[in-house]
């Protein structure tokens, strides 16, 4: 039998899944597998605690003295907990996470005992020679050394055979360089700390620090494990190189919102239920626009912990997909013609008070520091486009961008027609006729800004950067990208356009100008100088591309040219005086995330190859010897010639498909060859992009007429209804 009808026979007859064992409320098992306060507190002394906790809410590192006993409190809180085993968890440069497992057993004396010293919960030293570093270090400087941040809390990370403890920790080289996404974001949060306090000491002297906030929506598909495992594709790449649309997609608009099956029901539940173990504030979950497109949302947090989650959020994804039989894609686009999946970054500041800087006051004083933070956001936006354009560039979101469902790669901000008006009557007040009320930004001075009331409602689903009432969602990163690449260029960039408005303010003052009149001078410009990014209209539509060119805006549909935004002059500035990446650093990462493009890339169009030879035209030459046999037996028995014209027809139609895919297999391979022999890794990227990948849809168009031509029970491949719908 075809495998994929022993896979459909398979899928009818899975038992389900047994529902977990879970209280009524969430609130009593949220956090149970995280060394929180509550258990520091429990577990440690109390000078010991109030000594860690002050390292915790300052950002500091721990300091040496107490680094025993708190390993101690750890491990005894981990062992009751049932651990094991520890270990580093770290976030390398290739996106996953990254964990190397030490038994807490020693041997002492003969005697077996549980150790876990104040020197392996601070510091190890993994062989790091086989992760990224972009020339770096050579292999035979191999050490890389991984720190604990004690901002982000140790965790317990459970399955059914163990239970692991697991401690967040940066990734730095023997020199000092940055091997992770961990040490950068730190680093920029600092510096927009650093800067959004300054500027809040204008409006309020008791604001300490300012931490961003993120919250980030999970988009991802679910198909059932049996399809997986007979897609090659996805098994290796994320997503599906072929395949013909389905007769019915998502045209129907039935699936958004619409009642969750129950399998993806039982998987969610386990998935929350998990998650809330180890404190992942996990909040809403729907269905998607796509059939078998879902998304899931924790609330949200500061930005280092939030990122931490959202990592171990899609590891769980992964897992507990497969507890169900399920398999989860998280890739950007893993269906050709249907949604891709995004990571909708909520991106914001907030005060040690507790206060949201995006979000509108409830008096002038407190909206005009709302606006200060809120143009100056916008203003960085229009100053670092392309960096935030190449913050989210990689192999899969190429794809996604601007096909469709999805903001094009042209990065603009939509504010929405309230504060459009705002921002529009504070350049251009609004003239008055004598019957007006009067005009409260002329007569009664800057200081006297309207209170702002914002109406929620107000969306674009098609901007890659939005506004939405308290926050902006940077709704461009791609599903299975690490948050803290877009969020260090947005962390960084807002620190330095308020450093700079900090700059023009104070010399506006020192000129003797008012502190607001000061502030409304600058907001004025950045209003003025940053119109050009901000667009309220249909970013799908192509005169939007049009009119964005007009405007200067750049639109870099692939991620290897996008990349170049990292290497030019004004980049360099940028992170050399925020001090995030030194510009061996710089380059660094550049290589890195050139060379994953381009393995991500080159295992495509392996696969594509194999595929298209070894699976999709056996197929199709089996079924044109049997037609050939046909019509010739047709002959043989003397039908009419239009009794086995058509057959004919497809005879040759058939063979014309095989022809044109070998023929487009050969080139691409030649382009390929080509590609490997450019010198530099960044233009072997670029060759692949612009020379080599246009065949990967080439050969697919053939393919997927084969596949409207080949007998159902002769295709070797899962199809497209069949892993969309089939659940
Ligand atoms: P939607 O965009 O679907 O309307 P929500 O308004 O519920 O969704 O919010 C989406 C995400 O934005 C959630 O993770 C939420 O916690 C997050 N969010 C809300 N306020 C902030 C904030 N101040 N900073 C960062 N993220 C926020
Ligand atoms: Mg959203």
């Amino acid at each position: 039998m075809n495998p994929r009808f022993s896979a459909l026979n398979l899928i009818q007859v899975r038992k389900k899944s047994t529902p977990i064992e879970r209280p009524s409320r969430p609130s009593e098992i949220f956090g149970k597998n995280v060394f929180n306060k509550k258990m520091m507190k429990h577990y440690l002394s109390k000078e010991v605690y109030l000594e860690l906790k002050r390292s915790i809410d300052q950002g500091d590192t721990i300091k040496r003295e107490i680094s025993g006993p708190v390993a101690n409190a750890i491990k005894a809180w981990a062992m009751d907990l049932g651990a094991t085993h520890f270990t580093h968890w770290f976030q390398p440069l290739t996106g996953l996470a990254a964990e190397k497992h030490d038994s807490f057993l020693e041997l002492s004396d003969d005697e077996a005992i549980d150790k876990f010293s104040g020197n392996e919960l601070v510091q190890q030293e993994p062989d790091a020679s086989s992760f990224p570093n972009g020339g770096l270090r050579s292999t035979f400087e191999a050490r890389g050394y991984t720190a604990w941040d004690c901002s982000s809390p140790v965790f317990i990370f459970e399955n059914a055979y163990g239970k692991t403890l697991c401690i967040p920790t940066i990734f730095v080289s023997y020199t000092g360089e940055s091997l992770d996404f961990k040490i950068p974001l730190l680093k920029s949060m600092h510096k927009l700390d650093q800067a959004a306090t300054a500027v809040c000491q204008y409006f309020d002297p008791t604001v300490e620090r300012v931490s961003p906030t993120l919250g980030a929506e999970q988009e991802y598909f679910l198909i059932d494990e049996a399809f997986f495992t007979l897609r090659p594709d996805l098994l290796l790449t994320g997503r599906t190189v072929f395949g013909a649309a389905p007769a019915r997609g998502q045209q129907l608009d039935d699936h958004y919102f619409g009642s969750i099956p129950e399998r993806v029901f039982a998987f969610m539940t386990e998935l929350e239920h998990d998650a809330h173990k180890l404190g992942i504030p996990l909040k809403t979950r729907h269905n998607e626009v796509a059939p078998g497109q879902f998304e899931c949302a924790p609330r949200f947090e500061e930005i280092n912990v939030a990122i931490d989650h959202t990592q171990l959020l899609m590891d769980l994804i992964d897992r507990t997909a497969q507890k169900h039989n399920l398999r989860a894609l998280l890739h950007e686009k893993p269906f050709a013609r249907i949604n891709g999946s995004g990571k909708h970054n909520n991106w914001s500041m907030s005060t040690d008070g507790g206060k949201n800087l995006l979000s509108p006051g409830t008096n002038p004083q407190e909206n005009l520091m709302f606006l200060v933070f809120f143009t100056t956001v916008i203003k960085a936006v229009h100053e670092y486009a392309d960096l935030l354009r190449a913050s989210i560039g990689s192999a899969g979101n190429d794809h996604r961008l601007g096909a469709n469902e999805a903001p094009p790669a042209i990065i603009s901000a939509f504010i929405g027609s309230q504060l459009t008006k705002v921002l529009d009557d504070i350049i251009k007040p609004p003239r008055r006729t004598k019957k007006d009320a009067p005009n409260p930004y002329l007569k009664l001075g800057i200081s006297k800004i309207p209170e702002l009331f914002l109406d929620n409602t107000d969306r674009n689903r098609t901007s890659p950067f939005a506004f939405t009432g308290n926050k902006f969602e940077f709704r461009a990163v791609g599903s299975s990208a690490n948050s803290a690449r877009p969020m260090i260029i947005l962390n960084t960039i807002v620190a330095q356009q308020l450093m700079d408005f900090k700059k023009q303010v104070d010399a506006k003052i020192n000129r003797g100008r008012k502190q607001d009149a000061a502030i409304l001078d600058v907001i004025k410009d950045y209003i003025k100088t940053s119109e050009a990014i901000r667009f309220e209209g249909d970013g799908y539509s192509d005169a939007w591309v049009k009119e964005a060119e007009s405007r200067g805006l750049s639109n870099i549909k692939k991620t290897p040219h996008a990349m170049d935004a990292y290497l030019k002059e004004k980049a360099v500035k940028l992170f050399t005086d925020q001090e995030i990446f030194t510009e061996s650093e710089i380059h660094a990462r550049y290589e890195v995330f050139m060379d994953h493009y381009l393995n991500k890339v080159s295992i495509e169009a392996d696969i594509i190859a194999d595929l298209a030879m070894t699976s999709i035209i056996p197929a199709a030459l089996t079924y044109q010897k049997s037609l050939i046999h046909t019509v010739k037996a047709s002959k043989d028995i003397g039908l009419k010639r239009s009794a086995v014209g058509a057959q004919q027809e497809l005879i040759e139609e058939i063979g014309e498909l095989v022809g044109k895919t070998m023929n487009l297999n050969k080139k691409l391979t030649k382009a390929r060859k080509k590609a490997e022999s450019q010198p530099e890794t960044g233009d072997q990227a670029k060759y692949y992009a612009d020379e080599v990948i246009p065949f990967f849809d080439q050969i697919r168009e053939q393919v997927d007429a084969l596949e409207m031509l080949i007998p159902d029970d002769a295709w070797p491949l899962p199809k497209y209804r069949e892993m969309l719908f089939v659940k």
